[in-house]
């Protein structure tokens, strides 16, 4: 197999380019051997692009995105551009646009904590006695943070605030067929689909159109239907119930949020951003970044743990390349480097730690 992949590198700010320099080290080691060349442009985003070039995402940046198959991000911000207006400051000023600007609707989170990581976890070890392996699938475009109307206005003399939570059953079958595809390519992957139909609109037209959506294109994969107020309790109680989680937008971002904490460290945990078009491998062009911040506290000392980034392209590998099996080989020699003992500072509970770049090389050795 002979393969170039072109896509765009955005470091960002203060671990980000740290953890984005060991990932494309292992990305390189990983694919080499297969005949496949990585043709990337890097380029500035959020406070670097603010600092070069005077805005979160330059105009040269999003070019070079354009011209790319798929996008590997790090992360942005930090105290240093914490003064500016929210709307310039970097996360808000950089990845909205570019959501905006590829269709990114479908938001990929796996949440998966290896056995031997259990106590970064706050629940109690033996809810988890073997990890957690789930996917929490957000739907990120529609929904309630860009219905309209959206104001804030006077009404009999006081003031009164109306967001508006809209969908329509194209979105949500199209996140729907990425919650299908997702269990497909998981060991007795199944579905469930978290709404709150008992009381929204939205929501029984969700419930509806999920039902028979896959009735019609996917009738053996198991589907199941969930209250988001239950599914925030059921998470917290027993997660490894679930296999492919879905929901809209303001759900999925609870409820992501609340499944990386239940997964421990943030250094370990990856994300994908899917778009409606498909790439020049007939794949779709996607977004990966580590679901953390910037991680200011630690920066500049060659500690972060660079797994998040590893894992985030190895899911670019798998989503915008169709290059699965390669992908898996990735997740295994991160697993096997840390079932072997090897780990940075937030995953090694007091224990010996190494660095960002050893971290990287133990990784690479075990491919
Ligand atoms: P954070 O995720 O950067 O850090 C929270 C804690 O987790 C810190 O103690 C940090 O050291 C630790 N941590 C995170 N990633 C780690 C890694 N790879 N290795 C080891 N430890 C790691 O969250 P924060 O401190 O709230 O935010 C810092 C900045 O990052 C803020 O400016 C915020 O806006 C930005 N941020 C950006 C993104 C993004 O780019 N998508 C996401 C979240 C936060």
């Amino acid at each position: 197999m002979s393969k170039t992949l072109k896509f765009a590198v955005l470091p960002g700010d203060y671990i980000g380019p740290e953890v984005m320099e060991v990932a494309l080290e292992v990305l390189k080691a990983a694919t080499e051997p297969h005949g496949i060349t990585l043709e990337y442009t890097t380029a500035d985003v959020g406070g670097a692009g603010i600092d070069n070039h005077g805005k979160a995402l330059p105009d040269s940046t999003l070019e070079v995105c354009k011209s790319a198959d798929a996008i590997l991000f790090g992360s942005v911000g930090g105290p240093k551009w914490e003064s500016l207006p929210p709307k310039e400051q970097p996360e808000r000023a950089a990845l909205l646009p570019l959501r905006k600007a590829f269709s990114l609707y479908a938001n990929v989170r796996p949440g998966l904590l290896f056995k031997e990581l259990v106590d970064a976890s706050p629940l109690k070890t033996e809810r988890i006695p073997e990890g957690i392996d789930i996917v929490c699938i957000r739907e990120l475009t529609g929904g309630i943070y860009f219905g309209q109307p959206k104001e804030t206005k006077e009404v009999d003399g006081e003031l009164q605030a109306c967001d508006t939570m809209v969908y329509k059953v194209s979105e949500i079958e199209r996140i729907a067929e990425v919650a299908a595809q997702t269990a497909l390519a998981r060991p007795n992957g199944k579905v469930c689909s978290v709404d709150k139909a008992n009381v929204l609109e939205t929501s029984v037209l969700w419930r509806k159109t999920v039902i028979e959506y896959f009735k019609k294109n996917h009738p053996d994969i198991p589907l199941s239907h969930m209250y988001v107020d239950n599914a925030a309790m059921q998470l917290a109680r027993d997660p490894n119930q679930f296999d492919v989680l879905f929901t809209e937008n303001m759900f999925g971002d609870i409820l992501s949020d609340e499944m990386a904490v239940i997964c421990g460290s943030l250094g370990m945990m990856s994300s994908a951003s899917l778009g409606t078009g498909k790439n020049g491998h007939g794949q779709p062009f996607g977004l990966y970044e580590p679901a953390g911040g910037t991680a200011p506290d630690i920066a500049g000392q060659g500690i972060a743990n660079p797994c998040a980034q590893i894992l985030s392209a190895a899911m670019m590998l798998r989503y915008s390349f169709g290059l699965g099996d390669i992908a898996t080989g990735i997740e295994q020699a991160v697993r096997k480097a840390v079932e072997d003992g090897i780990r940075t500072g937030d995953i090694a509970f007091g224990k010996e730690s190494v660095g960002t770049k050893e971290m990287a090389a133990a990784i690479v050795e075990r491919l």
